[in-house]
């Protein structure tokens, strides 16, 4: 869809606190579309417990076929192996689809939130996690399982990494690099160790490294990054990473903003892109409107610039740059919700939301 003005969005408001934080996500998105003109056109779709009621199954066809007619998806969160044994995606719809629809890169930015009481009060650094390959077991094969013991003590498992996989990765952080003004990439690895699939990683970067001239990459061994970065952690912007090591390393910049409640995340292809918050479906407080929806609307702001970055249509950049600094101000103005130490409820925090994003901006 190069040059359309339109944004095409799915949202799936999947199991727990989704519904109630989607609905507050749609509503400030809608506030920040009409603020910058972006057209919208939203349509809603089942997945987990919702979906496996009314077709047996957590994301059935018809759900498969309004994620293929659009672009960009928000998504709330799914239950974790909790469903039925006759599920036929074993209780892991967003795995599926994450490798169904080829979206191979986690995009996890980290800020520090005042109101978490971070170890380091002004952090700000993204982490891009190659999403598709490394070691996870449930996902290396094209048959069986990635990890096996031929013997009662001895275990082994199996990391795969591919050039391709490494070439799309790579041509992506720089992409990214380069729209978000950031301009230089620190490339995390342990080839010392792993010279072979290490070796790709880094190989992808270099060469890629000729055609994006402008973006300076450095190199940085997964032992030095994890020294260093708690020390400096302003030396670093960018970071690009295998899956695992990108695994830990958002996890660890998260806990040093404050924790993982939330943080957002965005899982990008070149055709499609998913929202979706890091936390999960908080069984305990939902449906009693305490659940805080600024992961989601920040992921979702994440998925406005991933349309910028494939369409270059400015008010896509607009609208994630309106959403975000309305729930930032929202925040400074005291308006929270309870993990937050506030007193707002989801929908009356998407309100102020809205409100701010409408008038106060
Ligand atoms: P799941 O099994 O889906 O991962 P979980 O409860 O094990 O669920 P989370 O959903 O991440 O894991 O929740 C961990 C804790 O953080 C819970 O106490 C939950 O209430 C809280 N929490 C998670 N997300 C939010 C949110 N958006 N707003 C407020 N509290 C949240």
């Amino acid at each position: 869809m190069p040059g359309s003005r339109d944004l095409k969005l799915a949202v799936l408001p999947g199991d727990g606190i989704g519904p109630e934080i989607t609905d507050a996500t749609v509503a400030v998105l809608k506030a920040a579309a009409r603020r910058t003109g972006l057209k919208l056109s939203i349509k809603q779709g089942l997945i987990g417990w919702k979906a496996y009621d009314k077709f047996k199954s957590t994301l059935p066809d018809v759900t498969l076929r309004i994620l293929r007619e659009h672009d960009g998806w928000i998504v709330g969160p799914t239950f974790a192996g909790e469903y039925p044994k006759d599920d036929p995606y074993r209780g892991h719809p967003n795995g599926y689809i994450r490798r169904q629809f080829g979206l191979f890169c986690n995009v996890r930015p980290v800020q520090a939130w005042p109101q978490l009481d971070p170890l380091i009060p002004d952090l700000d650094i993204t982490v891009l996690r190659e999403n598709t390959e490394g070691f996870y077991a449930d996902r290396n094969l094209a048959w069986g399982y990635g990890e096996f013991k031929p013997t009662d003590d001895v275990a082994l498992s199996l990391r795969v990494i591919t050039a391709k996989a490494c070439e799309r990765f790579a041509r992506f952080a720089f992409e990214y690099a380069a729209a978000s003004g950031i301009g230089r990439l620190a490339v995390v690895h342990k080839r010392t160790a792993l010279p072979q699939t290490e070796g790709l990683f880094i190989g992808a970067f270099e060469r890629l490294n000729r055609e994006y001239k402008k973006i300076s990459v450095e190199l940085v061994r997964i032992d030095t990054f994890s020294s260093l970065f708690p020390r400096e952690p302003h030396r670093y912007k960018l970071v690009a990473t295998t899956n695992l090591f990108g695994d830990i390393l958002s996890d660890q910049a998260s806990g040093l903003a404050g924790g993982v409640g939330v943080a957002p995340s965005l899982n990008a292809g070149l055709d499609h892109a998913m929202a979706q918050a890091v936390h999960g479906t908080a069984p305990d407080i939902a449906g009693k409107g305490k659940a805080n929806p600024s992961a989601l609307i920040f992921s979702t702001a994440l998925l406005c610039r991933w349309f910028f970055l494939r369409t270059k249509n400015p008010a896509c950049r607009e609208t994630a740059s309106v959403i975000e600094r309305g729930v930032k101000k929202a925040l400074e103005k005291g308006i929270m919700t309870p993990d937050l130490g506030g007193k707002a409820s989801t929908a009356s925090f998407a309100k102020a939301v809205v409100a701010i994003i409408t008038d106060g901006l």
